[in-house]
């Protein structure tokens, strides 16, 4: 990652290549042991889509995970102030904070959330721990294809921002109008 931009201007983003994701799930299994994520949970998860009829079939694999959506719902509707907006944009839950009301697990467009058997509601936090010892995310490190891509999209020079600017990319329920920052290359 580039020091192009202060802390405060960052805005961190995730990029999933969904032409290299082989389904390998070696980011779930990296989070689950980086942020001890309890069985039977899990913070990020891999879809399989099959399109089209038999025999013009074709298939997309996506690793999916909270989308840390700059118009975040589940922010919006905490009513205990336990999910809040940490640096680059990255959406965090204060544990002691939360009262398990699931308000934004229903808020949430992406059912990224989960209720940790503490009694907390848990989600990916981008490795937000990693990344400001200057490291990357545990599932981005691990991906033996080169999937996933972690950096700020305000640095120009970012590996993010070359990518999305060169690949063509969607995101996931755009009407939803949150504003995810989860961008699947096409
Ligand atoms: Fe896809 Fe990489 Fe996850 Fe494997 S580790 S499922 S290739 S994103
Ligand atoms: Fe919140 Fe869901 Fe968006 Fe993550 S994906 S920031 S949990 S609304
Ligand atoms: Fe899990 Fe970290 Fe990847 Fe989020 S960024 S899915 S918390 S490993």
């Amino acid at each position: 990652m580039s020091a192009a931009t202060t802390t405060a201007s960052r805005r961190y983003v995730m990029t999933v290549d969904t032409r290299q994701c082989v389904g390998c799930k070696a980011c779930v299994l990296a989070c689950k042991g980086e942020n001890a994520v309890p069985d039977g949970f899990c913070r990020d998860w891999v879809v399989e889509e099959v399109r089209g009829e038999f025999p013009v079939l074709s298939a997309e694999i996506r690793s999916e995970r909270c989308n840390h959506c700059t118009e975040a719902p589940c922010v919006k509707n905490c009513p205990t102030g336990a999910s809040w907006v940490a640096e680059g944009g990255t959406v965090l839950v204060t544990h002691g904070k939360c009262s398990g009301c699931k308000a934004c697990i229903s808020a949430c467009p992406y059912d990224a959330r989960f209720v940790h058997p503490d009694g907390y509601v848990d989600k990916c936090t981008f490795c937000l721990h990693r990344v400001q010892k200057g490291l990357m995310p545990a599932c981005v490190t691990v991906c033996p294809t080169g999937t996933l891509t972690f950096g700020d999209a305000h640095d120009p020079d970012s590996a993010v921002s070359r990518l999305l600017r060169t690949r063509k990319s969607k995101v996931a329920h755009p009407e939803s109008g949150a504003e995810p920052n989860l961008y699947f290359l096409v």
